[in-house]
């Protein structure tokens, strides 16, 4: 017997890696940070942007970043990924979703993210339209690592958790 129950909270994850390439900065959570090198990507190679617009898109099943914005559309190139993030959040609403936090994982050797947490949560927040108390963007590095450790390439992780709207 199939139930019909509408279900009042939904989860998404994201993940995403880009390789980094010389001359930056390099763009996280809709900042530019100073850096000597940058995300390589058909768009500005926002991560951090990236994995929101993922794990939005997941939570209310409606695929993927890649469909909606397709690497090979001359569009997206060097987009603006805050442009993606906003699709995102828009369809998330249209389906009756209201977004209750987000949290994300950056893994970066370097540089240290630390100084920029605020504006990057100011930035995503602001793209959500969403309190700042609602979005945690946190960091570590890969301990020497692999590619990332050798300061190759940047991954993120995020967890969105939406709550029906009207709730
Ligand atoms: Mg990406």
């Amino acid at each position: 017997m199939s139930r019909q129950l509408r279900p009042l909270l939904r989860v998404g994850q994201g993940w995403d890696l880009h390789r980094l390439v010389e001359g930056g900065p390099l763009r996280l959570g809709g900042v530019d940070i100073p850096h000597d090198r940058s995300s390589k990507a058909h768009s500005d190679g926002d991560a951090v942007l990236h994995v929101l617009t993922d794990a939005l898109l997941g939570a209310v099943g409606a695929g993927d970043i890649g469909q909606h914005f397709s690497d090979t559309d001359s569009r997206w190139h060097d987009a603006d990924s805050a442009v993606f993030l906003e699709e995102a959040v828009r369809i998330a609403r249209d389906r009756g979703f209201e977004i209750g936090m987000v949290d994300v994982t950056v893994l970066l050797e370097r540089p240290k993210l630390s100084p920029h947490r605020a504006a990057m949560i100011a930035r995503v927040s602001a793209i959500l339209d969403v309190p700042a108390e609602l979005v945690s963007i946190k960091a570590k590095t890969n301990e020497g690592l692999g590619e990332i450790g050798a300061g190759e390439a940047v991954a993120a992780l995020a967890v969105v958790g939406l709550v029906a709207a009207g709730q």
